[in-house]
């Protein structure tokens, strides 16, 4: 029979290099990948059969046999599942259809410990085989297909590998690994079933190994060794861990799923398990990771929550499981309700995947409160301990302190997506912002909370003030909080670029309006005394004139020119109308090439500034004028339109 050979797709070739040098010290997870992919393989076949129940032929069992041969230095993975024709072995095995496989590459940094935890995330599969072995062998025959239609697939894991057809008695696939001298010890039952055990446990399909027995030697004066009885027996529990009940899971294997199911290396930060009785019957496990992954802003990204039926798998990515703000959640649903043929479209219209969403929305923000409310536990025991002196006891449990720092942490990572779902989930609104985080005029981190901020609103103080801008320092220089920082007032200061557009959905909290700082003018009459405010009023009026002047000679920058009492150090500042996209946005806008609406900012002066008041009596009123919009906007963050000119009148006024 002729023999073909292929070259890997360029991706492939690097993504073999780079596991096998530096997964190294991790190998053992090949085994892990191979079950899995040979339990993926039998959840194919199960759901294909669904509509072909001929598929199954003679071989009704889906399973997974584990054998070695120590003289030939062999371990080989073998399924039942749907198996590959001789096509798919070339395209499975040689190319990576994943999307972002590009994106993925790009992020690699040629730092192996870095790059190891990348490659964990991104899922290496069949390939991590060549972590342990210098040639894996699969040998496959599609569900289907005839004896003599087998392929055997052979590889070294360099460049090439090679095809050919074969004759296989059996439907599935056998994996065959030639394992490297020093990974020897892979040849061992015990080392295979603690790998099983801690690997595959929560496999839904048996896993079978050789029963071996002691043997004595029959020479006398020498050790016996272990025998090979020519009987099978399942080493794995080979029930699904979601259908088992809590108390029977360990938080070790609760880890051990989430790795395997998510590609995560790192533990997760928190998970929940239910079974849902009611309108609709369904169990969730949902995961929340600790880490977010490379891709989490890729458009194409779905979710992470697995669909079963009745313990049957159904597909990956049910993105209408979970809407998008929650894309981080990693788990698995299975639903009693749901009819095993539901595709995609259906589950778009079904009442009972509707209630699922709602449930496990529900569930993941009630996860989220519980880290938030524990996040401080410390701080807020303290307090309680402190205010009653006669109460000072101990009453952080483990498990509470535990969840400390663990909001803090999960913010980092996702809060950014999290405030999405201000738009994207109406019916949630009040809980996603009273789990939104920021930092503020007085914190840097981002640790504030909407109710914390209005625990310390002032007196008479009518709103949440904010401000958005492109990083901290700018929003922290921002001349717009002068006023703000002289009466003690705090404004939220937001750097993410989602700010601006989540914000635009939450008018109020709590029933108190928020309020950009830079849009609008402020009126903080309420904060002022009567002196202040008759001073004010006063001033205002005796430089009218002063502003018609100024609205003349920048009427075809500024849209008004007014007096203002939010500046204190600074001569000037830019703002917008209420309702007017801010600056910031249409900067962002402008930079990804989007229309942005032609309207022109308001130029609010500072009557009591030195600059200000010299302005009456300067000759080159025109120039100073000018000056006075161009330094407010580059104060914005904002770039000039014609900077020559700008350097050109400065110049002029320091010669
Ligand atoms: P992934 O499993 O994440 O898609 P892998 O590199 O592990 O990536 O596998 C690539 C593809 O090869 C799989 O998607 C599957 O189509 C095929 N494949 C791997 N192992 C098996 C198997 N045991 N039986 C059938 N197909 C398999």
């Amino acid at each position: 029979m002729s023999t073909q050979t292929h070259s890997f797709q360029a991706e492939v070739a690097q993504l073999l290099h780079l596991v096998t040098h530096s997964l190294y010290s991790n190998s053992e997870i090949f085994l892990r990948e191979l079950v899995s992919n040979a339990s993926d393989a039998c959840d194919k076949l199960r759901f294909e059969a669904l509509n072909n129940a001929s598929l199954y032929g003679e071989q009704p069992n889906l399973e997974v046999r584990i054998h070695f041969d120590k003289d030939a230095k062999t371990l080989t993975i073998t399924d039942t599942g749907i198996g590959m024709s001789q096509q798919e072995a070339i395209d499975h095995l040689g190319t990576i259809a994943k999307s972002g496989t590009k994106a993925f590459m790009d992020q690699l940094s040629g730092d192996q410990k870095q790059d190891s935890q990348l490659i964990g995330q991104f899922g290496v599969g069949f390939y991590s085989g060549f972590i342990v072995a210098d040639k894996i062998v699969v040998d496959s025959r599609r569900a289907g297909l005839a004896e003599g239609e087998a392929v055997r697939w052979s590889s070294g894991g360099t460049g090439d590998f090679e095809v050919q057809a074969i004759t296989r008695a059996e439907r599935g696939t056998s994996i065959t690994l030639h394992l490297r001298e020093e990974h020897s010890e892979f040849l061992n039952a015990w080392k295979l079933k603690q790998l099983i055990a801690k690997y595959s446990d929560h496999i839904s399909l048996p896993i079978l190994m050789e029963k071996e027995e002691w043997k004595d030697s029959e020479k006398e004066g020498e050790p016996g060794s272990m025998v090979k009885t020519g009987e099978w027996e399942t080493v794995n529990k080979a029930s699904a861990l979601w259908t088992r009940a809590k108390k029977d899971v360990s938080d070790e294997q609760y880890k051990e799923f989430y790795k395997a199911i998510s590609n995560d290396y790192e533990d997760p930060l928190a998970w929940s398990h239910n079974r849902v009785e009611g309108n609709s019957e369904y169990t969730q496990l949902l995961y929340i990771p600790a880490k977010a992954p490379f891709d989490l802003y890729q458009r194409d990204k779905h979710a992470g929550v697995k669909l079963y039926v009745k313990r049957v798998f159904i597909m990956d990515d049910a993105d209408s499981l979970l809407p998008q703000y929650l894309r981080f959640v990693k788990g698995v649903i299975d639903s009693a309700d749901l009819p095993l043929n539901v595709s995609r479209e259906l589950l778009q219209e079904s009442r009972d995947v509707r209630l699922i969403r709602e449930g496990s929305v529900k569930r993941v923000l009630s996860m989220l409160e519980d880290l938030a409310r524990h996040d401080k536990h410390e701080a807020s025991a303290n307090a309680e301990a402190d205010a009653d002196a006669e109460t000072v006891t101990d009453v952080v449990s483990d498990e509470d302190k535990a969840k400390e720092g663990k909001y803090t942490q999960f913010y980092a990572q996702f809060g950014a997506v999290l405030k999405e779902g201000l738009g994207e989930d109406m019916g949630n609104k009040e809980r996603i912002a009273k789990l939104l985080r920021f930092a503020s005029t007085s914190s840097d981190t981002p640790s504030v909370s909407l109710a914390d901020y209005k625990a310390r609103m002032k007196e008479g103080q009518e709103a949440i003030y904010y401000i958005t801008a492109d990083t901290l320092a700018a929003a922290k220089n921002s001349p717009q909080l002068e006023v703000f920082k002289k009466k003690g007032i705090e404004v939220l200061l937001m750097t993410d670029r989602i700010d601006e557009w989540a914000l635009n959905y939450l008018s109020h909290f709590d029933e108190t309006p928020l309020q950009s700082v830079a849009k609008g003018a402020v009126d903080l009459s309420t904060l002022q005394d009567e002196e202040e405010k008759k001073a004010a009023e006063e001033a205002a009026e005796a430089f009218k004139p002063m502003l018609e002047k100024l609205k003349e000679a920048l009427k075809d920058k500024a849209e008004d020119v007014r007096a203002t009492s939010r500046l204190v150090d600074s001569p000037a500042c830019l703002v917008v109308a209420s309702d007017d996209m801010s600056m910031q946005l249409m900067r962002m806008l402008k930079q990804a090439g989007q229309p942005v609406p032609d309207s022109k900012p308001v130029l609010e002066v500072n009557p009591e500034h030195p600059l200000v008041k010299k302005l009456d009596t300067s000759a080159n009123f025109d120039d100073l004028a000018h000056i006075l919009f161009d330094q407010a906007l580059l104060a914005e963050g904002g770039l000039l339109e014609d900077p020559v000119a700008y350097v050109k009148r400065v110049n002029a006024l320091l010669a």
